[in-house]
This record gives C-alpha cells, structure tokens and sequence, in this order.
C-alpha cells in the first residue's frame, strides 16, 4: 500500500509540479491550470468512487444526532436500519418496511450536500438530523433497550433485511432523484396534496386512497377542550379575533375541505385560519377534524395521524400484509415514481 502512495506522489510530481516548474507557475497563459482542475477533480472523485463500491453500505452521511447534540457520520446502509428501526414498528409487514428503507434512502440521498441537496436546514453542516424535522433515527443500542431481549436480534435482522433486500435502491421522477419524500404515520383514509400543507406543488405528493388503516392506533381519536382553553388558543393564533362565549357554536365554521378531507379553511369569530394551523394550535394529530360544541366543551374528533402526505406508514403495512410488494406500495402512493438505483443517477450526473 505505501509502495502506491509513493508512486501517486510521483506521478503528482511529475505531471503537474515539474510542468509548472518548468513552465515558470501557473499564470503564463499556458494552460496548466486545467490540467490542475482536471486532476484535482479526479483525485475528489476517487474517495466517493471507493465509498459506493464499498461492502460496508454506501457512502458516509453526516447525522446530527439529537440527543449526543453532534454530528455523527456514518455508512449510508448502516444509517438507514436506525430510521427504519425507529420510523416503523418492527412487527411491520417486511414489505413495508422495505418500502420505508427505499422511501428514508431516497429523502437522506436528495439531502447529502456532497449531491447538491440543503443538507439540514436545522442543523448546518449536517445532511439530516435525527428529530423529526428530518426523518427519525435512533442507535442499534438505543432500539435494543426498548425491546424485549429474546426478541432483539431477530427484530434487528428483520430490519437489516429490509435495507440489505433494498440496497442502493431510491425513488426518482422523470429520472432525477426525488427530492421531495415525504411520509406520515396514518392517513385516516386520504393522502393530502402536498400543496395543501406545505404550500408547494409536487407532481409525484397528490392525494390518494389509503384503504384498511381501521387498525392503526391513530385512526381515530378525540381532543375536548373547554370553551374558554379553545377562544385563548385562537386569539393566540391571532390576537385581533372577535370572538365571544356567548353563541359559540355560530361563530365556529368549518369552510372548505381539502382534496383529502382535511379542513383547509376554517372560520373562528371574524377571522379565518387554515386547518394546519388549528391543527397545531389545538393539538390535534392531524387536520382531519370535525367540531361539536356543547354548553361546555368543544369536541375534535380527528383521523389519522401527521401531516398526510405522501407514503402513509400504517397504510403501507396494510398493502404489504395484503400481498403488495414494496415497489407496488411505493408507486402507490408517489404517483408517477420510478424505482432505480443511486449509482445509475449519480453515474449520470458525473
Ligand atoms: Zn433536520
């Protein structure tokens, strides 16, 4: 291995120092530069060439950990058992966890700043973080503690599985890496357009049925909240609200549904707020909702379970456990995707 080095450090020597030497520096016109940029270049690319053939999982990605508060860099392949370990429950059909290795592979390559993705915006000089303003991730040990111990390694294998069965595959649109992944725990029966919550078009996010999600332990739940507790948490939303007490029921108005049945628009008193918002300020797991007022509570009685776009979780686990396998579940729910693997779009690119 040392005899190589010395031998690059020859070559190096020999066809850029000597020339340059020679030609009296690099600003006489002549055109060593490029043949500097041409070298240097190679020599960038020689490390990342090495990174994807190598048996270890891909290339590294920088990781902002939460709970360490650092950036952790790791293999590609190894990074992804820890978001599916921790974006999905393991008992999880193998093909819905196969369909979340692709679609977490997918949102982590789009971020790496090695391929011009933003990396993450919270946490700069990290490609993504490991909360959930990225996609969630948690250490092999950190998982094993929340396991039973008889059942770990065969949970761990399960999930190794998923992303070794799927190794280097991702998602892309019109041949291009899909820079937009997004998934969510249950959809309550709708996928969401991306634009409705986010406020950005996506040809591949549009609203789809996500049927069977009856089991989720989101399907369907409930907020009651007093009267009172609901006027501050609007007025919070926006201070200049004219609501009142007294006829309450009058002054609170669902107004338009999106395409996926959630509440887009909503009146409150004489303002009117999105249903994402009231989502949030309410504390509802999603903005599936419809409202009942009594003398004394308001009532929400909310589907599914996140923001609804794009893959939903529980939905997947249910196409899976029906036969589907996960390419099926993934052009499910990301219309007019295409299933390709990494090294064909970076190949590409260079
Ligand atoms: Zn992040």
């Amino acid at each position: 291995m040392r005899k190589i080095g010395y031998y690059v450090i020859l070559v190096i020597f020999l066809m850029i120092i000597i020339p340059v030497i020679i030609l009296g520096g690099v600003d006489n016109g002549i055109k060593i530069p490029g043949i500097i940029n041409r070298f240097s270049s190679y020599i960038e690319s020689l490390p990342q060439q090495t990174q994807y053939t190598q048996e270890s999982g891909g290339p590294k990605i920088k990781v902002y950990v939460e709970d360490q508060k650092k950036i952790v860099e790791m293999y590609m392949e190894e990074y992804l058992k820890g978001v599916v370990a921790a974006e999905m429950p393991v008992s999880f059909n193998e093909e819905a966890l196969k369909a979340q290795a692709v679609a977490a592979r997918t949102f982590a390559y789009s971020h790496m700043i090695v391929n011009n993705g933003t990396g993450c915006t919270k946490h700069p000089g990290a490609d993504v973080c490991s909360g959930v303003h990225c996609q969630a991730w948690m250490s092999k040990e950190e998982r094993f503690k929340n396991w039973n111990p008889d059942d770990a390694k065969a949970n761990w294998d399960k999930i190794t599985k998923a992303v070794d069965d799927t190794k280097d595959i991702v998602l892309a649109y019109k041949g291009e890496l899909a820079k937009s992944i997004l998934f969510h725990s249950t959809s309550g029966g709708k996928t969401e357009n991306c634009v409705n919550v986010f406020g950005y078009q996506v040809p591949y996010l549009i609203s789809v049925d996500s049927p069977n999600e009856e089991e989720a332990p989101s399907f369907q739940t409930k907020v009651v909240m007093k009267r009172e507790e609901f006027i501050n948490r609007i007025k919070q939303l926006n201070s200049k609200t004219k609501i009142s007490n007294t006829n309450l029921s009058s002054q609170v108005k669902i107004i338009e549904y999106t395409e996926g049945g959630r509440v887009k628009t909503l009146k409150a008193g004489d303002k009117t707020f999105s249903g994402v918002d009231i989502r949030w300020a309410m504390g509802l797991n999603s903005a599936n909702f419809s409202i009942s007022i009594d003398s004394k509570n308001i009532t929400f009685n909310v589907k599914g379970y996140g923001h609804g776009v794009g893959m939903s979780q529980w939905g997947a686990n249910e196409m899976g456990k029906r036969g589907k396998k996960y390419d099926e579940i993934l052009k499910h729910y990301y219309t007019g995707i295409e299933i390709i693997n990494i090294n064909d779009i970076l190949k590409n690119k260079n």
